[in-house]
C-alpha cells in the first residue's frame, strides 16, 4: 500500500467515538503512536481518573484529549466531531443478555449512529468516517455451506432473536442509508470483525474475552460443538486505522483472521500446558451433544440461550480477502493471540490456575 499520511498527521484531532472501549483505547493508542490528535468521546470525561488507562497511553500528555459524549444525545457528538475530518465511530452497546432489547441496545447502537452521521454532516469539515460494525450485520447463523464476504447482510435477527445481532445490523444500515439520502461530503467505511480477543488497555473485562474465561474456568461443562471467527483487537485497530488512511478503502471489510473449534481450542490449551486452568473434558460435540445443549439453551438467558440454537453445530466460513488486498493487513497468527489474551487475563486477574 504506497499512500502519504503526511496530511493526515496534522493539527486536526481524529475522533474517536467510545474511546473507553476494548477495541477503541487499542485504536486510540495506535493513532497516537503514529503521532495523530485524538479526541475521544467517553460518557463521563470530568471523571479523569477513571480514563487513566487512556491518559496514561504513550503520546496521550499532548495528543489526547477526552470529552463527553451519550449516544442517545446528540448535542455531545456535534462538539466532539467540530473540526474533525475523520471519526471512527466505535461507541455501542456490546451485551449478548439485556433487560429491554429495544431501549438497551437498539435504541443506542442505531440513534447513536444516526446523532453521529448527522453531527458530522452539519460540521461540514469530515472526510470520512471508519464505522465499527460486526459480522453480526453480515450473518447471525453461520453455515459452512456458504462462504460469508461483504456482500452478506444479516436477515434473520430480530428484536427476540440474537437481539444484539440485530442491533448492529440496524445500526449499520443506518448508517448507509443517511449516506445514501443526504450524498455528505464525506464517504463511510464500515469494518465488520468477527470474535474480538486479545490484551486488554481497559481493566474491565470485554465480552468477547470472557468466553476465555468462561472456558478456562470450568463454567463449560464441556466441549460444544462450537466454532468461533476470530481476530486480534490489535488487528481490529489497525484495520480501522487503514481505513482511515488509505484513500482507496471503500464499502465494507470483514475483519476476522481465522476460525476455531472450541475442541481445539481446548486441545491446543492442554499442548501448551494450561491444565492447570478448568478446561472443560467431557466430550459434547456430537449429534447427541448438540441435542442436550439445544434443549438446555431455554434454560439459559435469553442472549446466550439464542446464540447457542444459531451457532451450535455450525461452522463459520468467510473470505477476508478484500481487507488483505485493499488495507494490506496482514492478521497476527491465532496461536499468539490466544497465549497473549490468556496472559493478559491472568495480569488483570479475570482468571486465576486452580
Ligand atoms: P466495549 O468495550 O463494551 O465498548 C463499547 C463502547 O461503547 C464503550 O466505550 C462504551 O462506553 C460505549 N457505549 C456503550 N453505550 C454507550 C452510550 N449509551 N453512550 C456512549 N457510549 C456508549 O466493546 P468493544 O468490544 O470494544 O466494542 C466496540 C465496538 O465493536 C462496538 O460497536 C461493538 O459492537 C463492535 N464489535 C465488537 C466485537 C467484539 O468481539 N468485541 C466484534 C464485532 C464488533 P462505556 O465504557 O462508558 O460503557
Amino acid at each position: 500500500m504506497s499512500y502519504s499520511t503526511d496530511n493526515l498527521v496534522s493539527q486536526k484531532p481524529i475522533c474517536v467515538t467510545g474511546a473507553s472501549g476494548f477495541i477503541a483505547s487499542h485504536i486510540v493508542r495506535e493513532l497516537l503512536s503514529r503521532g495523530y490528535q485524538v479526541r475521544g468521546t467517553v460518557r463521563n470525561a470530568e471523571n479523569q481518573e477513571k480514563y487513566a488507562y487512556l491518559y496514561n497511553l504513550e503520546g496521550a500528555n499532548s495528543n489526547l484529549e477526552l470529552v463527553s459524549a451519550n449516544l442517545l444525545a446528540p448535542e455531545g457528538f456535534k462538539s466532539a466531531i467540530e473540526g474533525c475530518e475523520y471519526v471512527i465511530h466505535t461507541a455501542s452497546p456490546y451485551a449478548l443478555n439485556v433487560k429491554d432489547p429495544q431501549k438497551d441496545l437498539v435504541d443506542p447502537a442505531v440513534n447513536g449512529t444516526r446523532n453521529v452521521l448527522e453531527a458530522a454532516i452539519n460540521c461540514q469539515t469530515v472526510k470520512r468516517i471508519v464505522l465499527t460494525s460486526s459480522v453480526a450485520a453480515i450473518t447471525d447463523e453461520p453455515d459452512e455451506n456458504e462462504v460469508l464476504t461483504e456482500k452478506n447482510w444479516n436477515e434473520k435477527s430480530s428484536l427476540t432473536r440474537n437481539a444484539y445481532y440485530y442491533s448492529k445490523t440496524m445500526a449499520e444500515k443506518e448508517a448507509w442509508r443517511i449516506v445514501e439520502e443526504q450524498k455528505p461530503n464525506f464517504d463511510l467505511v464500515v469494518i465488520n470483525p468477527f470474535l474480538v480477543i486479545g490484551p486488554s488497555i481497559i481493566p474491565g473485562l470485554n465480552t468477547s474475552n470472557e468466553l476465555f474465561v468462561d472456558i478456562l474456568s470450568g463454567k463449560y461443562p464441556g466441549i460444544m460443538s462450537l466454532t468461533w471467527g476470530i481476530v486480534d483487537v490489535r488487528d481490529v485497530a489497525l484495520a480501522h486505522i487503514l481505513a482511515m488512511e488509505n484513500p482507496e478503502s471503500s464499502g465494507r471489510y470483514l475483519c476476522a483472521n481465522t476460525t476455531i473449534s472450541m475442541k481445539k481450542f481446548v486441545e491446543f490449551l492442554r499442548k501448551e500446558g494450561y491444565d492447570n486452568f478448568k478446561l472443560p473434558k467431557l466430550s459434547m460435540d456430537s449429534s447427541i451433544g448438540n441435542l442436550i445443549v439445544l434443549l438446555s439453551s431455554y434454560l439459559q438467558p435469553k442472549g446466550v440461550g439464542d446464540y447457542l440454537r444459531t451457532h451450535i453445530g455450525k461452522t463459520p466460513n468467510f473470505d477476508n480477502n478484500k481487507i488483505r488486498r485493499e488495507l494490506g493487513l496482514e492478521f497476527i497468527p491465532l496461536e499468539d493471540s490466544i497465549r497473549e489474551t490468556i496472559a493478559d487475563l491472568q495480569r488483570w486477574g479475570h482468571v486465576k490456575t486452580s
